[in-house]
């Protein structure tokens, strides 16, 4: 065993945690681009924006200069039920992989919605309440971000109406329960009950859905509905902003041991966690303070990163949604039905593009089985059963350990460990059965989505 000077778990106490979100964009030199309105593709407006979005989230999502957002009182003590997360040290990954890397991980699955979701969440229903809302419309797509908003919005008195993409409403019928258990109602995504849907259901019949189907669904909902919004739970300015929260709980945590990290590592869906973990490092990495590696880890069946176009492209399968320049594969690309929910959007944080663009970040791919190997690899090491949008993390970072192994380097590993797979062992059944299946999309299929990106 290593000298275990550093405790298992780094926690914090409540007084320091932090009172204030960091905003990287106010360090970005090169500014992620703004959202575009597609009818004049002029940059969206915050009244061109108030009637899907709540005022202060508006705010937020388009104030690029403003460094820190102080934490209203009411979500930091609803933070204080759940945080500070801990940081792991990973001493048995170590042992177990014989290397001499030190690894760390931030796990964001102690919480009943599981993953790190929350932390947005509640922000997104704290304001919509101080605004005076009766609800908000949102889509979900693993489940874990409409498990979290019924959370949010119960804790605040909000109706919640959640669309969530067909395939995982029937995959994960107990995260439907437990969004019911806290009040919201929750619709399969492609549905009859929006314009946008029953177009969609009759122009790809027995579809599964998508994530950006649900986008449009909700998005019409909220419009046509007085007294609601939207929200969403990852891609946009203010959900980096609020999960900033991970991140800055994870520098001080490394900060009091003088721990400093060579390597960051987090899975990417539209970039939510892991522009979050990053942030702080990140903005160091901007002012010239520090350097540091940092990863992006996506699945090889949705590779908006390592494969996409960066472009202005919709939000939404429905195109009734800004337009966003970012990494993308298409509104309409669908991927095969990958396991990884949380993963499956076509597109990426255009924070997180702009970054990737500038050669700021990296990106690797990688195949669904080999994820799931990884997940009970460290299932059976550490202990905790990983979500499998989390278990991208932990393949690479266990790659990245074992090069260390090979070249003898003492690495600092840091990696985001974004929550649990209770809700997911269908997929773990598949895994074991050896259903599962490694669906990667030909160049082909993607340049058929590429060829209708709008023009802008
Ligand atoms: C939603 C989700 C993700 C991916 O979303 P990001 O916005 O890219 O962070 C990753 N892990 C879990 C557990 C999730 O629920």
């Amino acid at each position: 065993m290593k000298n275990q000077s550093i405790p298992y778990k780094i926690y914090l106490n409540e007084s320091q945690m932090p009172t204030a979100w960091y905003n990287l964009r106010a360090d970005m030199k090169n500014k992620p681009a703004p959202l575009l309105n597609p009818g004049t593709m002029e940059p969206m407006t915050a009244q061109e924006l108030s009637g899907v979005f709540c005022d202060e989230l508006i705010r937020q999502e388009l104030d690029n200069t403003t460094a820190y957002f102080p934490i209203p009182e009411a979500i930091r003590s609803f933070y204080k039920m759940y945080r500070p997360s801990p940081l792991v040290r990973a001493y048995c990954l170590e042992e177990k992989l014989g290397t001499p890397a030190k690894i760390y991980y931030k796990f964001e699955g102690n919480n009943t919605s599981g993953s790190h979701k929350l932390n947005s969440a509640i922000a997104q229903a704290y304001y919509a309440k101080e605004q005076g809302l009766k609800g908000v419309t949102t889509e979900t797509g693993a489940g874990q971000w409409g498990t979290a908003l019924s959370m949010a919005c119960a804790y605040f008195g909000l109706d919640c109406k959640v669309y969530m993409v067909k395939v995982s409403y029937e995959q994960k019928p107990f995260r439907r329960e437990v969004m019911r258990t806290y009040g919201a109602s929750v619709t399969p995504s492609p549905s009859m009950e929006t314009e946008v849907g029953r177009k969609i259901l009759q122009e790809h019949p027995g579809t599964t859905g998508s994530l950006g189907c649900a986008i449009s669904e909700a998005v019409e909902k909220a419009v046509s509905t007085p007294g609601y919004r939207y929200v969403l739970g990852s891609v946009l300015n203010q959900v980096l902003l609020h999960q900033s929260v991970i991140g800055l709980e994870t520098k001080a945590a490394l900060d009091q041991y003088g721990i400093q990290p060579d390597i960051i590592i987090g899975c990417a869906g539209g970039g939510s966690n892991l522009g979050g973990l990053i942030a702080p490092f990140m903005g160091q990495k901007l002012r010239g303070e520090a350097d540091y590696r940092i990863i992006a880890v996506e699945p090889a069946s949705c590779p908006s990163f390592t494969r996409g176009k960066y472009a202005y492209d919709f939000c939404d399968t429905g195109m009734v949604c800004p337009l966003a320049k970012m990494y993308t594969l298409g509104s309409g690309f669908i991927p095969a039905p990958n396991h990884a929910g949380g993963l499956r959007y076509h597109g990426m944080s255009s924070v997180l593009s702009q970054l990737y663009h500038d050669g700021l970040m990296e990106a690797v791919s990688v195949k669904q089985t080999e994820v799931f190997q990884a997940a009970e690899y460290f299932a059976r090491v550490e202990g905790i059963l990983p979500a499998p949008e989390s278990a991208h993390a932990i393949k690479t970072a266990i790659d990245e350990a074992v090069k260390c192994r090979e070249t003898g380097q003492e690495k600092t590993i840091v990696f985001g460990l974004t929550g649990t797979g209770y809700f997911d062992m269908v997929a773990y059944e598949k895994f074991h059965d050896g259903n599962m299946s490694d669906y990667i999309p030909t160049d082909e299929e993607l340049q058929k989505s590429f060829d209708k990106l709008p023009r802008a």
